[in-house]
């Protein structure tokens, strides 16, 4: 985990050290396995989000994996194919599965027998939220407040702590009138910046775009950007290194809303927004800033964490 090596910490630890602390190897660059130090970090934090739900919010949990149709229609091909994972498998008779599985053994290549199943990884926590909301009907009126998280999936290969493939995600979702949602963003850019105040991590609020694949994404970047529909919070893991995005607030108009026939009571086209929480991101960072040591984190902290 020589990306490890780049980010250092608060408390002159060497990066190694660091990663030795939170995380096994498990043999793929971006995929490990979690300390207890970690995960009870992870715990106390994820706590620290519930406590900012709105007491509207309906909680839904969602598997690593979602539907390929649901992701398909959601335009995300169109977006990003470069960083999705399709759960494929062997399909057949009893024989042509173990024919392909015994090629392995011979070695040969058992995976030009996969098919792709009709699973994909989750790419973000939100998108199985809006297919579930429309399929009741119209929004009720004040519209829709979701609490949803997930394990997602990136394929985005790095040795840098701060970038995994398998992470984790919790997102507050808003589904209503163009109003409703950009009032909702608004809160949490302000609710974020003294909730990183309140960790004692350092931040700044951007406007962002996602990195949209290839050519005409550099177009739809740009304009996402001039349109100023997604900011980011970015935290510097190490004094003068670059800042890492552990939050976005998200504004993406009508396109859900236009994809699933969400539809307000008043018949309008529902606009939606989210707020993802990179709980991964936001655990590296503390201890990045920090330290491995919980007992010298400052009292604040560790007072607002429930420790
Ligand atoms: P977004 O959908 O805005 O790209 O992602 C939402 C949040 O998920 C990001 O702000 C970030 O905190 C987290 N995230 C995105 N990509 C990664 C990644 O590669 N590794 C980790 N640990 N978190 C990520
Ligand atoms: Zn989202």
């Amino acid at each position: 985990m020589s990306g490890a090596d780049t980010m250092g910490n608060g408390s002159g630890d060497a990066g190694g050290a660091l990663a030795a602390a939170l995380f096994a190897p498990m043999g793929s660059d971006g995929i490990y396995g979690r300390t207890r130090l970690y995960e009870d970090v992870l715990q106390h934090l994820t706590d620290f989000v519930t406590r900012e739900r709105d007491p509207r919010a309906e909680v839904l949990r969602f598997p690593p994996v979602m539907s390929r149709a649901q992701l398909e229609k959601s335009g995300y091909l169109k977006s990003f194919p470069n960083l999705l994972g399709c759960v494929c498998s062997l399909h057949g008779t009893e024989r042509e599965i173990l024919t392909a599985a015994l090629q392995h053994e011979s070695g040969g290549d058992w995976t030009r027998s996969l098919g792709a199943s009709d699973l994909v990884l989750s790419p973000a926590a939100c998108y199985p939220s809006y297919p579930i909301v429309a399929a009741r009907g119209p929004l009720p009126s004040g519209g829709v407040i979701l609490d949803v998280a997930a394990d997602c999936f990136r394929q985005e290969p790095s040795r840098s702590l701060d970038r995994l493939r398998s992470f984790r995600m919790r997102e507050y979702v808003r589904i209503g009138s163009a109003e409703d949602i950009l009032e909702f963003r608004e809160h949490w850019m302000a609710r974020a910046k003294q909730l990183a105040a309140e960790l004692a991590l350092p931040c700044e609020l951007d406007v962002a775009s996602d990195p949209f694949f290839g050519r005409v994404g550099q177009v739809m970047a740009v304009s996402q950007r001039q349109n100023s529909l997604k900011f980011e919070l970015l935290i510097p893991f190490s004094p003068g290194a670059k800042p890492t995005a552990c939050m976005s607030f998200n504004y993406h108009q009508d396109h859900f809303g236009a994809i699933w026939d969400l539809r307000r009571m008043d018949g309008e086209v529902a606009h939606t927004g989210c707020v993802a929480f990179g709980m991964d991101r936001l655990a590296v960072a503390l201890f990045s800033i920090h330290g491995v040591n919980l007992a010298r984190w400052p009292h604040s902290v560790r007072h607002a964490l429930g420790f």
